[in-house]
């Protein structure tokens, strides 16, 4: 079970998560979803959450009496709570981040909106992240991504906890192309490979579409791939069938070194 607390003035923002497996695992007490309006902790007269900066420079920030107000309020942390704030200048959520994400207990999120934060309300957080180089209005869909991306790495959310594993990144690799029947769709054959019922061949072609993949679309995250012995011979193939491929040889060969032969 993971519970998420996020604090935002925009809860109806998250209706998206009252739909399909997020629906189901909150139905199954696999996941459970608070939201919080810390304009609920504004003390004006008008519920007041922002204000123009000091020094002058363009829209509103959000002050920081509410939110550290909202932050005080929460029930007392269990062992594992992070607090995280939303922001284009955190460090970028990825898939080894909502891995280690999933092993907390309570993540909080902190949601921005207008022209951003009072710079003293970073203080209330564990971390600070992003979902990519770009600027959105609000830290509401950035949540919604991060909390998608954690709730269907806890246990049971998936009907099959393989699943989640084999997907792209969490191998570092890119997923294999993936088909379902029609064995031929208007002339478009699934792999010969795939309809042999041949569980070795099979794996091995997976593998090698998967290397494929990451070396002529993310060759960025090679690096970080753990090669296995039987990855040499599909790479020197590969090697042959794409000059990109030739190209990174120098690295993989670093990183894949050659079999040791059997003595006879
Ligand atoms: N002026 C701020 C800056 O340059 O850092 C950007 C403010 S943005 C318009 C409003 C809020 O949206 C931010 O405080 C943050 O919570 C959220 N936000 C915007 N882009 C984001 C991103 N790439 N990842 C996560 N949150 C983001």
């Amino acid at each position: 079970m993971i519970q998420f607390t996020v604090l935002t003035l925009f809860p109806e923002m998250f209706a998206p998560l009252q739909e399909s497996i997020l629906k189901r695992a909150q139905e199954a007490g696999l996941v459970k979803i608070k939201f919080v309006n810390f304009r609920d902790y504004a003390t004006s007269k008008h519920k007041n959450v922002d204000d123009v900066p000091y020094g002058g420079g363009a829209g509103m920030l959000l002050k920081p009496e509410p939110i550290f107000a909202a932050v005080r309020d929460l029930p007392e942390p269990g062992a594992r709570r992070r607090v995280i704030l939303l922001s284009p200048q955190g460090a970028v959520f990825n898939q080894k981040k909502a891995e280690a994400l999933s092993e907390q207990e309570e993540l909080v999120f902190i949601c921005g909106h207008y022209e951003g934060f009072d710079e003293r309300i970073r203080e209330l957080a564990d971390e600070e992240l992003s979902i990519g180089d770009y600027v959105l209005t609000g830290g509401e869909l950035a949540a919604m991504v991060m909390i998608d991306a954690v709730a269907r790495l806890i246990p049971g959310v998936l009907g099959e906890d393989t699943s989640a594993q084999e997907d792209s990144h969490s191998i570092s690799l890119l997923e294999y192309p993936q088909y379902t029947r029609p064995a031929d769709f208007e002339g478009r054959q699934v792999p010969e490979v795939l309809l042999s019922g041949h569980h070795a061949m099979i794996k091995r072609w997976q593998r090698k579409e998967s290397l494929r993949r990451t070396f002529l679309r993310r060759p960025d995250l090679i690096k970080a791939v753990i090669f296995a012995a039987e990855d040499y011979l599909i790479l020197e193939e590969l090697v042959l069938e794409h000059e990109e491929i030739a190209a990174w040889q120098a690295l993989w060969q670093h990183l894949c070194p050659p079999p040791k032969r059997r003595r006879k």
